[in-house]
């Protein structure tokens, strides 16, 4: 049973690609609310093993895991299945998976773009598809997409990601309208910069792309949109997800909550 403590006890939680930055501290944060949990993602087999145990020890709920490639609409499909068996039916899905690739759009890799639309944009499109139906029999669902400041407005060099994202915005506020009257919300997260892997790779790629070190990149070209000059961190992303699954968050549907430090504000 659900308790203030555990706002989010006896429900399930997919998290796609959350062996890593963002999706791992959205699998914590649901965990410690009481969820079971589905991760998914690459990674080493051992680590993500102990990764499941030791999150599932951690919180007292149970953590299997999906090895579904977020390029493959048949293996994102047969995800949800798959958590059902082992976990119960899904209420909670939170579709992070995500990468990202820079350069300018005339020499931008036509596999990288499709990579990244297939990734950060159809695998929402599929899995949302694969979730509804139970959520809708159900009456009850929390569909938690993780867009970005990227999902509001542009920067260059990122013409796939930004494309992409803004997709997501809007495939949630399509998800929010189909579901109303079902029981289930559906938003957008739209983080500023997070120090992750991802983030890590990127300053490498524009570092080349500028051809300026790695220390400008991070004062001149990551963080100079955002008002605030730092990034946030994991636990900040996670603890909106996990707020929006919970009591409280059950009037937000269809909006892309931005947590940019001031990024669109400007
Ligand atoms: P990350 O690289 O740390 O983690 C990405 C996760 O996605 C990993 O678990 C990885 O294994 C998984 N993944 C990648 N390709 C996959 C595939 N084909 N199938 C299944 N899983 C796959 O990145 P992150 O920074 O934690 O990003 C998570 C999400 O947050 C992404 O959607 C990203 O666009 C978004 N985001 C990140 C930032 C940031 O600054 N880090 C800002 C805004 C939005």
């Amino acid at each position: 049973m659900p308790t203030t403590e555990r706002p989010l006890a006896g429900r399930t939680a997919v998290v796609t690609g959350s062996t890593s930055g963002i999706g791992l501290a959205i699998a914590g944060a649901m965990a410690a609310g009481g969820a079971n949990v589905l991760l998914n993602g690459f990674g080493d087999a051992a680590a993500i093993t102990e990764l499941a145990a030791g999150l599932a020890a951690e919180h007292g709920v149970r953590v299997e895991y999906s090895p579904a490639d977020m390029t493959r609409p048949d293996a994102i499909a047969a995800m949800v299945p798959f958590a059902e068996a082992k976990l119960g039916p899904v209420d909670i899905l939170v579709n992070n998976a995500g990468i990202q690739h820079v350069a300018p759009i005339e020499a931008f890799p036509i596999d990288r773009w499709d990579a990244i639309i297939a990734i950060n944009l159809s695998a929402v499109f599929h899995a949302t598809r694969a979730a509804l139906p139970g959520m809708k029999a159900r009456k009850w669902g929390r569909i938690v997409n993780i867009a970005s400041a990227h999902g509001l407005v542009a920067s260059p060099f990122k013409s796939a990601y930004v494309a992409a994202k803004h997709g997501v915005v809007g495939f949630t506020k399509a998800t929010a309208l189909e579901g109303a009257d079902h029981g289930i919300t559906a938003n957008a997260i739209c983080p500023g910069y997070v120090r992750t892997p991802l983030v890590d790779k990127q300053i490498d790629d524009q570092a080349k792309v500028h051809g300026i070190a790695r220390d400008s990149v991070i004062r001149d070209v990551i963080l100079e949109p955002q008002a605030v000059k730092r990034f946030a961190t994991v636990e900040e992303i996670a603890g909106l997800a996990a707020y929006l699954c919970g009591p409280l968050g059950q009037s937000f549907s269809g909006a892309a909550l931005s947590i940019d430090k001031g990024w669109t504000a400007r």
